[in-house]
């Protein structure tokens, strides 16, 4: 089998796939362009979020029988065209949950104490202990927005540092380390609220105006999933208005995210969608992306 790397990939799985007899060429940073005069020549290509899998490209990789994607996201790539063109697409979707679960728990810590903040007073030369009392994170509800893979993971260590954890889930009954309740309950009862939905039509905005409005106020919110989930002027004003003490933000609406106006808050701390930017994470995925076009050659080529 022939296999195109088109974006950076970990070299240890590289070396796995090469083992394991495929034929590969590195070319991660590929122009589209280039992609496009290339891509008949081969029957696999491994990507991440950069390369964009589109119709045209569809069209022109004539011998292409499958897709892997390192990372969770498929918004890439027209998954129900290639797979019209018997293209099989495959995913990494569980290799990055610990690092975004330890991220969010993250947040928590960083929103309860104020980390970054006091951080900043310390380099301006200040000793501001008295502006810098905060609160603990034990006996607080944390309520869970979408408790799949991410969503478990977070609950597991919340419900270990004390936390009462409540979840909304229209698609999950029942959860190991939370208490399923209705949106508005969540939104009602929680302390802490972080979200771990995908961004879909239905899901945009979901935290709007009204949602604010119905929180307890001194709420702190995190978003670790997909920027656009929150409305962010809806937030800003939550805030500005005293509603919400903290909001922590790993996505956005536009991403890169440059000149957001909510990082003029001193209650908004953020980070630029690094999520699943650890080494582990990374490593985990070389490793599902190798074992995935491993599988798939030795079944089909
Ligand atoms: P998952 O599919 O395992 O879980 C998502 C859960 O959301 C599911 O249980 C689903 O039923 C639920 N859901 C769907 N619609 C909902 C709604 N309207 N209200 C409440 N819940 C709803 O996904 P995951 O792997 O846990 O990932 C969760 C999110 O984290 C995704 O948006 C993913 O893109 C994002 N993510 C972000 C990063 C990052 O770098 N920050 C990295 C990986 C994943």
């Amino acid at each position: 089998m022939k296999v195109l790397i088109c974006d950076p990939t970990d070299p240890k799985a590289i070396e796995a796939m090469r083992s394991a007899g495929i034929d590969i060429d590195v070319r991660d940073d590929i122009s589209a362009d280039d992609l496009l005069i290339a891509i008949s020549n081969y029957e696999g290509i491994v990507v991440r979020g950069r390369t964009k899998v589109r119709q045209s490209l569809i069209d022109a990789a004539i011998n292409l029988k499958a897709i892997v994607r390192g990372g969770v996201g498929l918004d890439n790539i027209d998954v129900e065209y290639a797979k019209s063109k018997g293209i099989t697409v495959m995913n990494t979707p569980a290799a990055s949950s610990i690092s975004v679960a330890e991220l969010s728990i993250s947040y928590m810590f960083a929103l309860a104490r104020r980390i970054p903040q006091a951080t900043a007073s310390m380099k301006a030369g200040l000793w501001e202990k008295k502006k810098f009392k905060g609160t603990e994170i034990y006996g607080k509800v944390l309520g869970i927005i979408g408790i799949g893979r991410i969503g478990r993971e977070v609950a597991k260590r919340a419900v270990a540092l004390g936390m009462k954890v409540i979840a909304y889930d229209p698609w999950v009954k029942e959860a190991e380390n939370a208490e399923m309740v209705s949106l508005d309950d969540l939104l009602g009862r929680s302390d802490y609220i972080t979200l771990h939905l995908p961004l879909t039509e239905e899901t945009r905005h979901l935290i709007d105006r009204d949602a604010f409005g119905k929180m307890k106020d001194g709420i702190r919110i995190i978003d670790c999933a997909r920027g656009g989930i929150l409305d962010e002027d809806a937030l800003y004003d939550a805030i500005a208005g005293g509603k919400v003490a903290g909001a922590g933000l790993d996505v956005y609406t536009e991403e890169p995210s440059k000149g957001n106006k909510l990082f003029e808050l001193d209650q908004v701390i953020g980070s630029p969608h690094v999520g699943a930017a650890t080494k582990e994470a990374q490593a985990r995925v070389g490793a599902e992306v190798a074992e995935k076009m491993i599988a798939f050659s030795r079944e089909n080529c």
